[in-house]
């Protein structure tokens, strides 16, 4: 019996092994990878495999902070190293011993966030909002085909899976004269996919071709929206405060090579992008992933990722064309993502169609926007490398009565 035999479940296979920042002592955190219910120092694992000193020091610290410095190469040695550590049978019981149960550890932010751009690359979502948002226009702006549309966020305001959300305060508008300042009225939620950046280019571009260096992994998120503050707010620059007040991410961040199997062709484009967005042929940057928006324990929505227009390399080539280059932690975000019916839509705004088709719950009342006391958890699936089915780690947050 191997670690992987003894520790492994369903979704957290020895395929898929997400990386955590996790405490379980007063040592303070450490960076860990997740098999099964169980979290594991990474440093610790590649010290059994037997690692270089530079592979080792490079997961020796509270989270992936300095993993995120390395390049591809590195990752992928990691990885193999790990995998080594929890398949070879005569290191089983030293590893084990070492597992912790997550129960018993306390989850961080699995890295520090440098930069967080939110996109908006998902056409579904972005035509059900211009139609709430701007009615009797074009649901597209003329520039959404030509390029993946984003702005940017608070890299302060990431919180972990887990973190309550007080509602937000600001101005909002009201049907006839000025906005009034108050607790937000239409707190909404955006299903996403998170993009976790290293490999840094101090200044310049990463071509689309090249993505595979820098994108790291991937991780639910939640991007927590004030439909009314931003609905005032939001002309000419964007959105600001009704998104900056907190975006939750899951405390797994999915390594890139546990989703090689989930890899799927996008939509086609139409009109053909510019060159530098070009990806017809580089290899497919969808995924075949199925979001839960699950609200107090009930399925609301299920969002299917592999709608999403505009592809996370596609964002990152967009987002560095100009000669911005990146860092490590650099964090993006894809967009609320929905599917063509109603109950594949990533956000309330969307499932009750700007309020003015409020949801059914199961429990018999009617929603619109979420209440104080609401929780709401993403949660994903896909298929693993193995072809089992692997389990995003989950993103939740409950919202508390503003402050
Ligand atoms: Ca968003």
């Amino acid at each position: 019996m191997t670690a992987a035999d003894r520790l492994a479940t369903e979704g957290f296979g020895i395929t898929h092994l997400p990386y955590g920042s996790f405490s379980a002592s007063a040592a303070g955190p450490k960076l860990g990878v997740r098999l099964g219910g169980h979290v594991i120092g990474v440093a610790a694992l590649l010290r059994h495999a037997g690692a270089a000193p530079g592979d080792i020091e490079a997961t020796d610290g509270p989270n992936l902070d300095r993993l995120l410095t390395c390049d591809r190469a590195v990752w992928d040695r990691v990885r193999a190293g790990i995998v080594r550590a929890l398949t070879e049978p005569s290191f089983a019981e030293s590893v084990v011993a070492e597992a912790v149960p997550i129960s018993e550890a306390t989850l961080h932010l699995p890295f520090t966030v440098a930069d967080y751009v939110d996109f908006y690359g998902n056409e579904f979502h972005a035509s059900n909002v211009g139609k709430i948002f701007r009615p009797g226009q074009p649901a597209l702006t003329p520039n959404w085909k030509h390029l993946p549309i984003g702005y940017h966020g608070r890299a302060g305001t990431i919180v972990p899976s887990g973190t309550e959300i007080p509602r937000p305060k600001g101005l909002r508008p009201e049907p006839e004269g000025p906005p009034t300042f108050g607790p937000s009225r239409r707190l909404d939620i955006e299903a996403e996919m998170g993009f976790v950046l290293g490999s840094p280019v101090p200044r310049g571009e990463v071509a689309l071709a090249d993505a595979d260096g820098h994108i790291f992994g991937l991780v639910l998120t939640n991007d927590w929206s004030a439909r009314d503050i931003q609905a005032f707010e939001y002309v000419p620059l964007g959105p600001f405060l009704g998104k900056s007040f907190a975006t939750s991410t899951a405390v797994w961040v999915t390594p890139l090579a546990a989703l090689e199997r989930a890899r799927t062709a996008p939509p086609a484009r139409e009109p053909a992008p510019a060159a530098y967005l070009d990806d017809s042929t580089t290899p497919a940057w969808a995924f075949d992933i199925r979001i839960d928006v699950v609200l107090n324990g009930e399925v609301v929505s299920t969002a299917p990722y592999d709608t999403t227009y505009w592809t996370a390399a596609q964002m990152l080539a967009h987002m560095t064309v100009n000669g911005a280059g990146l860092r490590a932690g650099d964090f993006f975000a894809s967009g609320t993502i929905s599917g063509p019916e109603r109950n594949q839509r990533g956000s309330f705004l969307e499932m009750s169609w700007g309020g003015t088709e409020p949801l059914s719950l199961a429990d018999g009342t009617e929603i619109s926007f979420l209440r104080d006391g609401d929780e709401v958890t993403l949660r994903a699936r896909a298929v693993a490398p193995d072809g089992s089915t692997l389990a995003l780690g989950e993103c939740t947050g409950r919202v508390l009565p503003a402050r």
